[in-house]
């Protein structure tokens, strides 16, 4: 049918429903051109994500697309921690699935233009590295939803589920998988970012094995309120709308 959106319904529910979400500041003017949380004036990334691409420049995600800030006292943070407990709630699971579903189908366009790459012919999710067993929750909450092949990423020799600085080991990918990503875009979704070197980690491993492009979306940038340098954000962001036509590459 002509004009057909399969996704308004779902936008439609978020509208009303997730009025919590905070679009993400643009980047510049003390906000990480990477992951959209505080830099300091005259700062391009904040101090985590300045680290990652000095390790590595060439392997970092080509682009990072945060949905949503994360207070940590609010509720998608909520959300983000409940769809992982072994009997989640519903409304959290149907929350952020949601949101991810219609975000992709707006603005995943977006993201690869700003990427300079082709539509992502894989995706990944950034593995868990504390010994969860079974299917990450992430995955089984999109299921085939994407219409993509999951890359089988997966912790690497010496996992280490506490450090939170980069590593080019954390993860790795089967034989057959890193001939198969070769020359590829992967779309890469963690749930949440709080220093973004798990992504970025993955990001590597992805380009060690030759994908070409990595997108990088998270439904959560995470906000530490206690945190002075937020702050700033905070204020600007607090009595914002939610606007769904925004991503961070594409602002109104
Ligand atoms: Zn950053
Ligand atoms: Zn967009």
């Amino acid at each position: 049918m002509p004009g057909r959106d399969p996704v308004a319904p779902l936008r439609a529910w978020l509208a009303e429903h997730a009025q919590y979400l905070r679009n993400p500041l643009p980047a510049g003017a003390g906000i990480c051109m990477t992951c959209r949380g505080p830099a300091g004036s005259s700062f391009l990334r904040c101090i985590p994500c300045d680290k990652h691409f000095r390790a590595a420049p060439d392997s970092m995600a080509d682009v990072v697309a945060p949905i949503s800030y994360a207070h940590a006292h609010e509720q998608h943070m909520h959300d983000l921690r409940t769809y992982k407990w072994r009997t989640p709630p519903e409304i959290s699971r149907s929350r952020l699935l949601s949101l991810l579903v219609v975000f992709l189908a707006d603005h995943g366009r977006c993201l690869v233009e700003a990427a300079g790459g082709t539509a992502p012919s894989a995706a990944a999710v950034v593995p868990s590295t504390k010994g969860r067993p079974g299917l990450h929750p992430l995955r089984t909450l999109i299921g085939d939803r994407l219409g993509l092949p999951w890359l089988p990423l997966a912790p690497g020799a010496r996992p280490d589920g506490q450090s939170r600085t980069f590593q080019r080991d954390r993860f790795g990918l089967n034989d057959r998988a890193r001939e198969w990503v070769e020359g590829r875009t992967v779309l890469l979704i963690d749930d949440t970012w709080t220093t973004g070197s798990r992504i970025q980690s993955a990001s590597h491993t992805l380009k060690a094995a030759g994908a070409a492009k990595v997108v990088a979306v998270v439904l959560g940038r995470r906000v530490n309120p206690v945190w002075d340098e937020w702050r700033p954000i905070l204020q600007k962001v607090r009595d914002e709308p939610f606007r769904m036509d925004d991503c961070p590459f594409h602002i109104r």
